[in-house]
């Protein structure tokens, strides 16, 4: 090996597993890696799962391997096939194609019946008739073995009878069960004698009704994974007391590939949950707008609040692939949000709190197009920007009087550079009863258009401003986190007490540019001195534009 391909590898290797694929490809252990994403369709993906999509699929793609989408559905009742679909288009958007067709657990589910009728023969299974209460007691605990179940020694004629009773239906739901027979005095309780399958009167959303029996998780994944030949089981944490069971399977039946489990750490977030289940209860009881709310840590959430895609796959790649659980801050994850924004987002003007200017010296029939670039760094291209007598500047850059702390603000008196444009003066305001500020008059400081201003023409800074009349009304949804607690599903409360009640507004008068209501697609600009903004993808139209605020320009939190 030269030192280029040195080089090379180690780039390659950048977390524990990859560095392993890298020795077992090298030693001729593995021809070729075959990973997969698992998601079971009982909800939305997360930010959690894009760790794991960019996992599994980064390591396919290092390597030149496969790797598979595979549904593991072998829970019908919370299972849909919304959620197919759903999963489906986030892999996609995030970047990634899986290889072949999707898979599903249930294409194997003849399989898993027959690979069941092969552990009954070789009295390595039995049907309990235990109840789930006297199951669970003879179970035992972490410190103390189980008991074995007086169904246990069934022979296997009865067995199979049995077993094949519960597949045809004659059994209701919840009166027996098939069991591995391993041990009930195993330290690792997985292994006291698990479930295979139950009984579960329900339609299947790829099956329908052909089956009333669903295999448990454990009996069907290293299953599925052998099947698909994959060679990298990569799975969260809480999966590693399962391993031993998962190679029992492997080993006690007549699988064609042996495949392997490693686990790593899950990614959770502060001030967010990633709990599919608790997800859910935010969108069943109509707390969010949805699965994609872009206050969710959805993948479809973040989308739609205007996180690119590339820029989650930049943050998955920052984190480490460790043995431990850690917590992210938040803020790594804006991080290469902005990152990736500033550089790929064009620049826009839009005033949130409009405040009308009247240029006086500006003639009320001009009308001048400035040509503006779209970006500063960047070749993207110009747009043109309409300038009137009339314009909007936010209300936060005026002051009624000077002061020290606000040196930088328009106030009478004062001068201030309207942004790509020209430098104005104000001369005075005028009120309405109630005494808010409803117009300031300006005058409008000659040959300052595109030039350095002359020495003596002393603006205090820069301000955003919209033409009046050619300038179109939009409406701004405002986000914040959905939580005021750092770690909402670990605090003394249920997470829902932590509830952040003015994570939500909506700003309906917002001045925007004529440019803001030509866009097409999820495009997400910066409006300058304001953070960046995403069309929203369901609701913005030419007529009425909607943007999402998607993050800040700074953190400020
Ligand atoms: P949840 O607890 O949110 O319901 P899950 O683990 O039950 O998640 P699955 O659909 O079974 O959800 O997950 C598919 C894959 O994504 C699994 O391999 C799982 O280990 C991985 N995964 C799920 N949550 C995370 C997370 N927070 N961080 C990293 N990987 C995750
Ligand atoms: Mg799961």
């Amino acid at each position: 090996m030269n030192d280029l391909d040195s080089t090379e590898t180690s780039n390659k290797a950048n977390n524990f597993i990859a560095s392993l694929i890298e020795s077992e490809l090298a030693d001729g252990i593995v021809d070729k890696v075959v990973t997969r994403f698992p998601p079971e369709p009982n909800g939305y993906l997360h930010i959690g799962h894009a760790k794991a999509i960019c996992l599994n699929f980064g390591l396919a793609q290092t390597f030149g391997g496969d790797c598979h989408l595979r549904f593991d559905d072998t829970n019908p009742g919370k299972e849909e096939q919304e959620f197919v679909d759903a999963i489906k288009e986030d892999v996609k958007w995030l970047g990634f194609s899986w290889s072949g067709e999707v898979c599903y657990a249930s294409d194997y589910f003849d399989q898993f019946y027959d690979w069941a009728l092969h552990l009954i023969r070789n009295k390595n299974a039995y049907v309990c008739d235990l109840t789930p209460e006297q199951a669970s007691e003879h179970r035992g605990w972490a410190t103390a073995p189980g008991k074995n179940s007086p169904h246990r020694d069934r022979s296997v004629e009865e067995n199979l009878d049995l077993f094949e009773k519960m597949r045809a239906g004659t059994f209701a739901e919840g009166a027996c069960v098939l069991r591995a027979k391993i041990d009930m005095a195993s330290p690792n309780m997985n292994m006291r004698d698990p479930i295979l399958y139950r009984i579960r009167k329900i339609s299947h959303h790829q099956t329908g009704d052909k089956w009333c029996i669903y295999p448990s998780y454990d009996f069907a994944h290293g299953q599925e994974d052998a099947i698909e030949g994959v060679t990298h089981s990569v799975c969260t944490l809480e999966f590693a007391d399962h391993r031993p069971l998962y190679e029992w399977f492997l080993a006690n039946l007549p699988v064609n590939s042996k495949p392997r489990q490693f686990e790593f750490g899950r990614l959770n977030i502060n001030y967010t949950v990633t709990s599919k289940r608790k997800l859910k209860q935010l969108v069943d009881d109509g707390i969010v707008s949805g699965w994609d709310d872009p206050r969710m840590p959805t993948i479809s959430g973040l989308r739609r609040r205007g996180y690119s895609a590339n820029a989650l796959r930049n943050f998955c790649d920052s984190l480490a692939v460790a043995k431990t659980d850690g917590i992210v801050d938040i803020a790594q994850l804006e991080f290469f949000v902005r990152d990736d924004l500033n550089k790929s987002a064009p620049r826009a003007m839009a005033v949130l709190n409009p405040l009308k200017v009247v240029i006086s010296n500006y003639p009320a029939d001009k009308m001048e197009l400035l040509t503006i670039p779209l970006h500063p760094d960047r070749d993207m291209g110009d747009r043109s920007v309409p300038f009137t007598r009339e314009i909007y500047i936010d209300r936060a850059d005026f002051k009624e009087e000077y002061s020290k702390k606000f040196k930088k603000k328009f106030t009478p008196g004062k001068r201030i550079r309207l942004r790509n444009s020209y430098v104005i003066e104000a001369q005075d305001f005028e009120k309405d009863e109630q005494g808010n500020i409803v117009q300031i008059n300006a005058i409008l400081v000659e040959n300052t258009l595109g030039v350095n201003p002359e020495d003596g023409v002393n603006p205090k800074g820069v301000v955003h401003w919209v033409s009046v009349s050619h300038g179109r009304r939009a409406t701004i949804r405002i986000y914040d986190r959905l939580f005021t607690h750092e770690a909402p599903d670990r605090g003394d409360k249920d997470f829902i007490e932590y509830l952040n009640k003015d994570s939500f507004k909506t700003i309906d008068n917002c001045w925007v540019e004529p440019e803001l209501t030509k866009t097409t697609g999820e495009k997400t600009f910066q409006f300058e001195r304001e953070g960046y903004f995403v069309a929203d993808r369901y609701d913005y139209t030419s007529e009425n534009p909607v943007f999402n605020m998607t993050i800040g320009l700074r953190d400020n939190k």
